[in-house]
């Protein structure tokens, strides 16, 4: 089955509202294999709600709305959509008895609001969905060719509760035959390009994508490949996600870091504890970035001894042991003065693995050849020591992420022999 989303509210489109409802109800309706084929976001304004959901109808005729069902005057969905349907509205009396007893049950003051009642026009020959997590309740409205609109609340806690207690089960009875599900895999890459990477694939000349979409998704951390299936078993989808997954994986070679949701510091403390191994950091331009991501992850301290945070240069030079003369002669930012960083942090805190960042997040501080974006990150690995420098792009606070990630794909690197 296919289906649109429709979100409506003005605070959408003027961003102050993120259309988490939109993103929600696409997770869980790919759990049951619905696929949604669009999402469409609208104001409160009657003409625009009809027109959306007609033209989503026209398309797909199935439609789920959310937003709208409130008490107040910019509350236009149900007469709007009422109107594309050719119904009239009328006033439902045990809503109205419903809300009344909500009322007095929540013991506020005095009558139920007229302006309440507004929740109680229904559009005529609908069926209320059932709200037991707020007051207005939703709309399935259908016509005699089977197309139909479901109107959800915008609230997302109420919309989501709906959601599980009545539109699913009512949605997954009208998929028949053998149970299909939208399901999606993901290889988490890193220290490659969104290019190179394509390049690698696209060289895969006998690579069967066996209907499975191919999805890029770069961020700060690296760029995330995701297969996603639709109108497959659960058992077909995990044998082609297996197949082709296992061919991207290959291209992809050492720069695959992981699935799912994995972080990167995961992997890299699992390969530190495996080798028994511990880690200090010493960070400039990252500011405690790095030390932040590895001991957010939980049971870290086995391996995380510590670090310092060295800002300004006599913290390098008095903590850490960097060399006045490294620093006139290459700069602060130097993969000379990451490696002396590196080095410092493993003598002081007595480590076997130190870890040295330093670059210019600017907006300010760049020159010629060193612009903003400049990261240089050096690991020792008893002894071993490693170093690049690199560009960064973005913003302050994206170049410091992307410093720290870095850094960290380093250590993973000599970890796994490949730096
Ligand atoms: P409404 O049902 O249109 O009165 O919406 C009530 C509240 O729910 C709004 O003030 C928003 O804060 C929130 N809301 C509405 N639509 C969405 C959406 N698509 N995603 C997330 N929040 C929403
Ligand atoms: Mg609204």
């Amino acid at each position: 089955m296919q289906l649109e989303i429709v979100t409506i509210g003005d605070e959408l489109l003027l961003g102050f509202t993120i259309d988490t409802n939109g993103a929600h109800l696409a997770r869980e309706l790919a759990q049951v294999g619905i696929t949604v084929s669009r999402r469409t976001s609208v104001g409160d304004g009657a003409s625009e709600i009809a027109a959306a959901v007609r033209e989503a109808l026209d398309r797909s005729g199935a439609v789920i709305t959310t937003g709208g069902l409130g008490p107040t005057s910019d509350d236009m969905t149900k007469p709007a959509i009422a109107g594309i349907f050719g119904r009239a509205m009328r006033l439902d009396d045990t809503i109205v008895e419903r809300l009344r007893l909500r009322w007095k049950s929540r013991g506020w003051p005095g009558e139920l609001p007229e302006s309440n009642k507004q929740q109680a026009q229904i559009p005529e020959g609908a069926t209320i969905l059932e709200n037991q997590h707020g007051s207005a309740p939703g709309i399935w409205l259908e016509d005699e060719r089977g197309r139909w609109v479901a109107m959800l609340p915008g609230v997302p806690r109420e919309m989501r509760g709906m959601l599980a207690d009545v539109l699913l089960p009512r949605l997954v009875a009208l998929v028949d035959g053998v149970p299909t599900v939208v399901a999606s895999r993901t290889i988490r890459t890193t220290g490659i390009s969104e290019s190179a990477l394509s390049d690698r694939i696209r060289n895969l000349a006998e690579l069967d994508f066996e209907g499975l979409s191919l999805a890029y998704l770069p961020g700060w951390e690296g760029v995330d490949l995701r297969l996603t299936s639709s109108g497959l078993t659960a058992e077909d989808a995990a044998a082609r996600f297996a197949r082709v997954g296992g061919a991207l994986t290959a291209a992809a070679a050492d720069h695959v870091y992981g699935g799912g949701s994995d972080d990167l510091a995961t992997t890299v403390l699992d390969a530190l504890r495996e080798a028994r191994q511990t880690i200090a950091v010493a960070e400039s331009c990252t500011g405690g970035m790095l030390g932040m991501r590895l001991t957010a992850i939980a049971g870290s301290s086995d391996v995380v001894l510590g670090g310092v945070i060295a800002y300004h240069n006599d913290v390098k030079v008095q903590q850490l042991g960097v060399r006045p003369q490294t620093l006139q002669d290459h700069g602060a930012v130097s993969e000379e003065t990451a490696r002396e960083m590196a080095g410092g942090a493993r003598a002081l805190l007595g480590s076997s693995v130190g870890v040295g960042i330093t670059g210019i997040a600017g907006p300010g501080g760049g020159t010629p050849d060193k612009p903003v974006g400049t990261v240089c990150v050096a690991v020792d690995l008893e002894g071993d020591v490693r170093s690049f420098r690199a560009s960064m792009v973005g913003d302050r606070h994206e170049i410091r992420q992307r410093g720290a990630q870095a850094a960290l794909n380093l250590v993973r690197r000599m970890m796994a022999g490949m730096a």
